[in-house]
């Protein structure tokens, strides 16, 4: 059951690139416990509101919280540390490394032991193996990463950003590009880990798996929130119909 009080609160934030405002004073709030969605047409702004939650961004003027803290002054791996966890909408596998090998690679920042050694062992290896088996690719461990199919490399990056234990998943995209059959699975994947208490917000493009899978639902348009609320609240806003869902 949800929680209460927002885990993540994004306030009055706006950044532009040159004379381009990307992200229009977007003010949002995601529950803690929800899996909550960022959607709106290509260039709306959502993969620069990403960049600036996850720390990657660059300058920009207003205020981004998480957990009670305020975190738009920290390093994207002080924001990681913290429980604040990002996938990508391309992977960013290390191709010729092992899949057990990219699923311990982000304690490599934290733990220098795990780079010093060179080896995937104990305590890490458990829990890799353990994450790989959540994501139902236990029997690929040893396969080179760039040896998957891309729905599979996707799967390998869910389990990666699970290694560091988030309370907080940013998810670009899950479902693009991914075959029908690991759609599936990577639905099932988030509301297992959504069920152990696992927050999300997530981009996605496949409007009705937003729907059924996300609540609230956030919809940008040319860098503003245009609409807000439960997936049959937004699906009948006229303003969405309007800039997005109508096509
Ligand atoms: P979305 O993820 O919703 O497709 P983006 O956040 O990628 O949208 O882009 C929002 C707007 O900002 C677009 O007009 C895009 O061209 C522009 N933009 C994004 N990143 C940059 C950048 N690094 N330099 C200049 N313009 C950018």
């Amino acid at each position: 059951p949800p929680e209460t009080g927002p885990l993540l609160e994004v306030r009055g934030v706006h950044k532009a690139f040159g004379g381009l405002t990307a992200v229009d004073d977007v003010s949002l709030a995601v529950p803690a416990g929800s899996i909550t969605a960022l959607i709106g047409p290509n260039g709306s702004g959502k993969t620069t509101l990403f960049n600036l939650v996850s720390g990657t961004g660059g300058a920009h003027t207003g205020e981004i919280w998480f957990d009670g803290e305020r975190i738009d002054g920290l390093s994207p791996p002080a924001r990681a540390h913290r429980g604040l966890g990002r996938t990508f909408q391309l992977t960013r596998l290390f191709r010729s490394m092992t899949v057990l090998e990219n699923v311990v690679a982000p304690l490599a920042e934290f733990s220098p032991r795990v780079l010093a050694s060179g080896a995937v062992s104990g305590h890490e290896a458990d829990r890799a193996r353990e994450l790989l088996g959540f994501v139902g690719l236990g029997r690929f461990e040893a396969e080179q990463a760039g040896a998957l199919s891309y729905g599979q490399q996707k799967l390998v990056e869910l389990a990666q950003v699970m290694m560091l234990q988030p309370r907080l998943v940013l998810l670009d995209e899950p479902a693009g590009g991914v075959n029908p059959a690991l759609v599936e699975r990577m639905t099932d994947i988030i509301r297992a880990a959504h069920l152990q208490g696992v927050t999300f917000l997530v981009v996605e493009h496949d409007i009705p798996l937003v729907l059924d899978l996300c609540d609230p639902v956030f919809v940008l348009d040319r860098g503003k929130v245009i609409a807000s609320g439960a997936p049959s609240d937004v699906r009948e806003d006229p303003a969405v119909l309007d800039a997005y869902l109508g096509g």
